[in-house]
């Protein structure tokens, strides 16, 4: 039987399609990639958009930044079933093109929504416009692998907050080809069990 959080995130997703948040987005792509891995995810980790792999299979980061991102996760002992993954905007943008800031907008209610159904202690941030959204002001070349207390505040209940650690890092595919920064990203990404034990002692 599905647990009440993933009930939780399928009315989300099942809200999302009827309120068609960018139906132009939504008409230049093949499907709705919402999110997968775990409902009760202590980590989830957010991209930007789907890609062309995420758009056609449904899921996120399934291309080359996704397996980039799985060996990541095996380095640090987890698997995807372990996390939660998923993006800011949830349609593919024609030619893989940046999200334009209106979509970031339109979406982010959806992104709380999903954060505050499944409760993660952590947030991880791949790449800038992940880490924009809520670290408005800050640098990913600047912050990237350092670890920032952050309240959110709840839609459902005004006066409730969720206290999360986001750690920014740099985007996989960004980092996939790049050697200096692929180490970076890999050193950064070893952090996360670090930081998972602090928050938990
Ligand atoms: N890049 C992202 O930001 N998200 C995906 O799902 C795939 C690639």
């Amino acid at each position: 039987m599905k647990n009440t959080k993933q009930q939780l995130l399928d009315e989300l997703k099942a809200r999302i399609e009827k309120d068609d948040p960018t139906p132009e987005l939504r008409e230049g792509a093949t499907r709705l990639v919402f999110g997968d891995g775990s409902a009760s995810a202590e980590v989830v980790f957010i991209g930007e958009a789907p890609g062309k792999n995420e758009d056609l299979q449904g899921k996120p980061f399934v291309g080359a930044a996704g397996k980039f991102l799985d060996e990541m996760l095996g380095m640090i002992g987890l698997a995807r079933k372990d996390i939660y993954i998923t993006n800011i905007v949830k349609y593919r943008p024609p030619n893989n093109r940046d999200p334009e800031p209106e979509e970031k907008k339109a979406f982010l209610p959806y992104l709380q929504s999903q954060l505050e159904i499944i409760q993660p202690k952590v947030v991880v941030t791949l790449g800038r416009h992940s880490m924009n959204c809520f670290l408005p002001d800050l640098q990913i070349s600047k912050v990237h692998g350092e670890p920032k207390r952050v309240k959110l505040s709840l839609k459902k209940h005004a006066d409730d907050v969720l206290e999360v650690v986001i750690l920014p890092l740099f985007h996989p595919a960004a980092a996939l080809y790049n050697g200096g920064m692929r180490q970076t990203l890999i050193d950064d990404f070893s952090l996360i069990p670090a930081i998972l034990k602090k928050i938990k002692d």
